[in-house]
């Protein structure tokens, strides 16, 4: 049985991933951080299965500060894989909170790589890299070669963590691995991302919950994609004989207006009788052309996204209207 431990388990990637593990009968091990609630929703079905929480899947905590509780980890499970998920997430929100964001995910993932590379036997490793990166690119598409040119405090964290990663695998010879991601949404997206933020207002509205929608500019394209399908390239990173970075993206961009549309239409209504532009809700430098080619992980990997943007916007709304409905609450 194979061992991987993941950080950041409890996001929605992790989530996925933790799935995807078990069913393929791996020993899963995740790294929890203390907080005030043992509400962990996304873990909940595998966490009271009594035939899997305490017996393939084991949580540990720690937090990504805290460099001697990851080493004891790290030690204690010996990963044959492990899969690094866990950081500050939001863009907008690292123009906020900038140090604590450099922090945890450039320093962060420094601190685990110089911890794996420490390690008798170093598991295998992929760190979830992101489309800002490249922030202001200085080419369309962008693939593995492209120049980094973040410009978000949330880009710059993760250019120095993805170019960490690529040293240590060059310089250790270690099988260090950059999932350089683009947006990939889920009905497990967090409320403030602006996909799930659609979803639950066509929802809400149409049970008579909510009135409009305020919101930012709609104008902005994204390559948006299904973050089951993602976390399943980063699994086939790992199986592959020599370790690489790759593009997870669709290869094709859409405006959060045809977002809008698609998932007001999942409900039979017109977006545009509910939607509200509010300026707040822009970001300082929102990127412009961020489009993946994701030529190298199909070739390597025979990964490809599948799920469309419509059936993407019908599986949010849906999900959000069952749980609505069934307990008033989004999750
Ligand atoms: P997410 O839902 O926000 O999950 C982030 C995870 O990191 C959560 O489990 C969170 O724990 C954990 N975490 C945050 N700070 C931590 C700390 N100080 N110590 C320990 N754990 C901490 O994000 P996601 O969408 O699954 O994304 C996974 C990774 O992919 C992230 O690194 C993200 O930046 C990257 N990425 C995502 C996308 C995307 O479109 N989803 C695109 C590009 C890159 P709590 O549950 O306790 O908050």
């Amino acid at each position: 049985m194979k061992r991987a431990l993941i950080t950041g388990i409890t996001g929605q990637d992790g989530s996925y991933l933790t799935e995807l593990l078990l069913e393929k009968k791996y020993e899963v091990h995740g790294i929890v951080r203390r907080s005030s609630t043992l509400d962990r929703p996304r873990l909940a079905q595998q966490y009271r299965d009594e035939s899997v929480y305490g017996k393939r899947l084991f949580l540990h905590y720690a937090d990504l500060s805290d460099v001697t509780s990851i080493r004891r980890i790290v030690q204690r499970v010996a990963p044959d894989e492990f899969y690094h998920l866990a950081g500050q997430s939001h863009v907008g929100l690292s123009f906020e909170i900038p140090e604590s964001t450099c922090e945890l995910t450039a320093i962060g993932t420094l601190r685990i790589l110089e911890i794996l590379r420490d390690q008798p036997k170093p598991p295998r490793f992929v760190h979830a890299s992101s489309r800002e990166i490249f922030g202001t690119p200085t080419e369309v598409p962008q693939n593995e070669r492209t120049p980094m040119n973040p410009n978000s405090p949330y880009g710059v964290a993760k250019a120095f963590a993805t170019q960490m990663v690529k040293i240590y695998r060059e310089a250790h010879g270690l099988f260090f691995c950059n999932a350089i991601c683009y947006n990939h949404e889920s009905p497990r997206r967090s409320e403030n991302f602006v996909t799930r933020k659609i979803s639950l207002a066509a929802a809400r509205i149409k049970l008579g919950l909510q009135r409009e929608l305020m919101m930012g500019s709609i104008d902005s394209a994204r390559d948006w994609g299904y973050a089951a399908e993602y976390v399943e390239a980063m699994w086939r990173m790992l199986q592959q004989e020599i370790p690489d970075d790759y593009i997870l993206a669709t290869g094709q961009t859409h405006s959060v207006r045809e977002f809008l549309h698609l998932a007001f239409d999942t409900v039979g209504l017109d977006w545009q009788n509910y939607y509200r532009l509010d300026p707040r809700f822009g970001r300082p430098a929102d990127p412009e052309n961020l489009l993946g080619d994701p030529t190298h992980a199909y070739n390597a990997l025979g990964w490809k996204s599948k799920t469309t943007l419509g059936e993407l916007a019908r599986l949010m709304v849906e999900h959000d209207l069952d749980r609505l409905k069934e307990t008033g609450q989004p999750r």
